[in-house]
């Protein structure tokens, strides 16, 4: 590696003396390899965006294509390839959604499907929850409920954060999942009503809470928020950044949960798998014809740019060939649900796992009974040691693995062989011996 990284770049997230990133030379479906000609099988998909894996043909074709053709429009102009992603986007999602507003990722499709929900209802306070990630843009991060948003207060200062659903670490004494979820209704109702329901514009949560757990709704939840939205006046925003387009073998996650519909959709990642960036927000007909002779107040220059939305419309082609839904779910069920399953057996440092498609936690704890986590909340250091050396042993095996405060998620390229997917939970299984080293005897 040339010098030029750690002189000039300044990374996300980092005290930038601290780092020393891997140098990726090439990339191919689910592996990349560094400088050294060292593989990895990429079970983060990068960032949770690499749905169709890297270097996919058609996806390179697609962007090399309209580059010849048209390779950039301001949005004021039409352009063939945009409008028809947003027809596909809004085929896919059926129901009562009518429109999609081209983003450049998933922070501002939050911020501007906050913006619609305040022009809508008129009313400014937005509702999220404790445990969540919506992005690193004013009102996004803000709403962000994890210690990301710590050093940025105050920023927006209408937003409140409330308690979701997390049976393993209820927060409302909760055993069962028909407890947790009519509780944590109960908790957001009360939290609406104390906030001042006149106040209250948006509902803005995480379909799937991501980063902060793969914590799926219990039944009943998002049904239930949804009654809450309409009796109280607010929109729900549904945030899909990392679980739309397929993660958990449908097109959107909410899609899976009973039919309840949100008012707004944020999607990013998975849309293209980040070959361009490209995020947006799908809009209800009721919203969408709000602002049909009202102005809209929001516009990027790159709102639908042309190369990231032909990358997107090649998705829509790879996803329809290739049955990548359905392959989702069976890879899911058939493989990553019984191995992972079979860890609570072999691993005493496995808490609890949990997860759907190719979307998994692994909570890693030092005592089954006290669920005390492996690593502390937020832990750095000397503290998180035990998770640094877990992910060692993960990339030493070959393996690129997704951990964030105790927990390992399991999120590789959705395009991700039988074969690689198999060797790579057994790995990831193999690397669980230095988190069992820990466990309290
Ligand atoms: N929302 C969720 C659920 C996310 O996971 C992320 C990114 O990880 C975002 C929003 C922000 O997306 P972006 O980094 O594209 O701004």
């Amino acid at each position: 590696m040339t010098d030029n990284d750690p002189k000039y770049v300044f990374h996300s997230w980092s005290a930038q003396a601290t780092l020393n990133p891997v140098n990726v030379v090439r990339g191919e479906g689910s592996t990349f390899w560094d400088e050294a000609g060292k593989s990895y099988l990429d079970f983060s998909s990068q960032l949770v965006n690499l749905n169709l894996g890297h270097q996919h043909p058609d996806l390179v074709q697609a962007i090399q294509t309209q580059a010849g053709a048209l390779a950039t429009i301001q949005p004021a102009m039409a352009s063939d390839v945009r409008g028809e992603l947003a027809r596909r986007v809004v085929e896919v999602t059926g129901g009562h959604f009518a429109k999609v507003f081209f983003t450049n990722g998933g922070a501002d499709a939050n911020e501007n499907a906050i913006r619609m929900a305040r022009l809508v209802t008129g009313k400014r306070k937005v509702l999220t929850m404790y445990r969540s990630y919506h992005g690193n843009t004013t009102t996004a991060i803000t709403a962000t409920g994890d210690p990301r948003r710590w050093a940025n207060e105050p920023a927006d200062p209408s937003v409140v954060h409330f308690f979701g659903p997390y049976l393993y670490r209820s927060a409302f004494y909760a055993s069962t999942p028909e407890e947790e979820s009519q509780r944590a209704l109960e908790h957001l109702e009360q939290t609406i009503i104390l906030e001042g329901a006149s106040t209250i514009g948006a509902i803005l949560i995480e379909t799937i809470v991501g980063t902060n757990g793969v914590l799926i709704p219990p039944p009943g939840y998002l049904a239930g928020v949804r009654e809450l939205c309409d009796k109280y006046g607010i929109v729900w925003i549904a945030d899909e950044v990392m679980v739309g387009f397929g993660r958990v073998g449908e097109w959107f996650a909410w899609q899976a949960d009973g039919g309840a519909q949100p008012d707004l959709i944020t999607f990013a990642k998975g849309i293209n798998s980040g070959y361009v960036p490209l995020g947006g927000v799908v809009i209800s007909e009721r919203i969408s014809q709000h602002f049909d002779n009202t102005v809209f107040p929001g516009g990027l220059t790159y709102s639908g740019h042309p190369l990231a939305c032909a990358a997107g419309v090649a998705t829509f082609d790879a996803f329809e060939r290739d049955g990548i839904l359905a392959r989702v779910k069976d890879l899911g069920e058939r493989i990553v649900r019984p191995t992972l399953e079979g860890w609570l057996e072999t691993h005493p440092s496995v808490g609890e796992v949990r997860g759907t498609g190719l979307f998994w936690a692994v909570e890693l704890v030092r005592d089954r009974e006290t669920r005390e986590p492996l690593v502390p909340f937020n832990a750095a250091g000397p503290a998180n040691a035990p998770m640094v050396a877990f992910a060692a042993a993960a990339k030493a095996g070959g393996v690129w693995p997704f951990t964030h405060f105790n927990r390992l998620h399991v999120a590789p390229p959705l395009v991700i062989t039988e074969d690689e997917l198999v060797r790579g939970l057994g790995v990831l299984g193999e690397a669980l011996n230095v988190a069992d080293a820990e466990v309290a005897s």
